[in-house]
């Protein structure tokens, strides 16, 4: 059974298409700047790669380049669009609706929509996206997975703000979290590969990439997570501020005679990573200008670095412990030289915690099987490549199986 997995942004569609249930990766490909004057069009599979520019002016064009790549004759997978059973979205904000995936249809898209009040930078995005792919596989059944709904299981002492209990009940401002489908993903993997059931296990999973949070996932089940009303809060990040004080908002608007959207923009867009070092909200160019001996690249790097680090001492006290601890995504994974010297920032001082990393596994986890600990660290150590349309192909494949049952 074939299952397409779509990720939607405001400009770019991306996607992977695989066999269910032998998870074959039969295609991937990428629409970018959609809407714009030039829009680059991606695709590769075993039989070739597909390279191509033109103008797409809207998410339904998008669906349709990429429909067009999948049924090429020479480099396509599939011969009609009809060959697509599912069709997994990945939706940013499911609020507190939402604990599971769940079958697209008038009601659920309504309330995606009404949700955009919570991530009006993505909600609408992820919306065009399934608008345009339900044309485009008209008889797919098309799945919402959200990345809220893992955190669903998050404890009122941990989702609650301490502000008048009444803005909650009016609004919903509580902590929903995000990355949900990449933090359980690699806690399902860390299980496996550690060869230890999950509902035994006490994880921390660290999604480092361009957005980064940091979860608690005790016994299988998310128990606390960085981020809060809106991707903004926790962990340092690309372009993001994470934790601040919130009343250096107060202090922008007062003293830069700033308004609330120029504070709102500085503290997503031109803070974190970015805002701290001056050169970039890439580790990889910061990395060069460290190198070099810059002082602000190093000095993001520590902040970076030390904010994961208090998470982890946090996530230990709110789970009683832990067992492993675990890197992901586009920083926390890789085996590069700046992938290794961070995670290597992050766990240096939690030796107390029985956390011993070891520099030579470090450098290449995936030589070692991703274990990075040493054999006697009592807390094992992973970095594991996350991979949340797999992820997505199983929810969606799950929801199928029952629906022909
Ligand atoms: P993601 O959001 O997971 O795609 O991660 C994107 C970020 O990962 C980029 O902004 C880079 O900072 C970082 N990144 C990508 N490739 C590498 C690499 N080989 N080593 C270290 N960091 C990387």
């Amino acid at each position: 059974m074939k299952i397409l997995c779509v990720n939607s942004g405001s400009s770019t569609i991306k996607y992977k298409l695989f066999e269910m249930p032998s998870e074959e990766l039969l295609a991937s490909g990428i629409v970018e700047r959609i809407g714009e004057e030039v829009s680059y069009i991606r695709y590769r599979s075993a039989r070739g790669e597909i390279r191509r520019t033109g103008r797409v002016r809207d998410h339904e064009e998008a669906f349709r380049e990429a429909l067009r790549c999948l049924m090429d004759p020479e480099k396509g997978v599939i011969k009609d669009p009809s060959e697509v059973r599912g069709v997994g979205h990945r939706v940013v904000h499911g609020g507190e609706k939402y604990a599971k995936p769940v079958v697209i249809d008038e009601d659920v898209m309504r309330t995606i929509e009404e949700l955009s009040i919570l991530a009006p930078l993505h909600n609408p995005a992820n919306l065009a996206g399934i608008r345009g792919a339900m044309k485009a596989f008209k008889d797919a059944v098309h799945v919402a997975v959200f990345d809220t709904a893992f955190h669903a299981t998050l404890p009122e002492e941990a989702y609650l703000y301490a502000i008048p209990y009444e803005l909650y009940e009016k609004y919903r401002i509580r902590r929903y979290g995000f990355h949900g489908i990449s933090h359980e993903y690699v806690a399902r993997r860390a299980a496996e590969i550690l060869g230890r059931p999950l509902e035994e296990l006490r994880i921390i999973t660290l999604h480092l990439g361009n957005g980064a949070s940091a979860a608690a996932v005790k016994y299988g089940k998310s128990v606390d997570t960085s981020m809060g009303l809106t991707p903004l809060e926790g962990l340092v990040m690309g372009t993001r501020s994470g934790d601040i004080d919130p009343a250096i908002f107060y202090f922008l608007m007062k003293q830069e005679g700033m308004s609330a959207d120029e504070v709102y923009e500085l503290l997503n867009k031109r803070s974190g990573l970015l805002g701290l070092s001056g050169v970039s909200n890439d580790v990889r160019l910061i990395w060069e200008e460290f190198k070099k001996g810059n002082r602000r690249a190093e000095l993001a790097f520590r902040v970076f670095a030390y904010r994961i680090k208090k998470y982890i001492g946090a996530y230990a006290a709110a789970m009683g412990g832990v067992d492993a601890i675990v890197f992901t995504a586009g920083i926390g994974e890789k085996s590069s030289e700046v992938s290794s010297y961070i995670r290597r920032l992050v766990c240096e001082g939690l030796e107390f915690l029985g956390v011993k990393l070891d520099e030579e596994r470090n450098r290449d986890p995936e030589k070692y099987g991703y274990v990075i600990s040493s054999d006697d660290s009592r807390v094992k150590v992973l970095a594991i490549p996350t991979n949340e349309e797999l992820m997505m192909a199983r929810e969606v494949y799950r929801i199928l199986q029952r629906g022909s049952c």
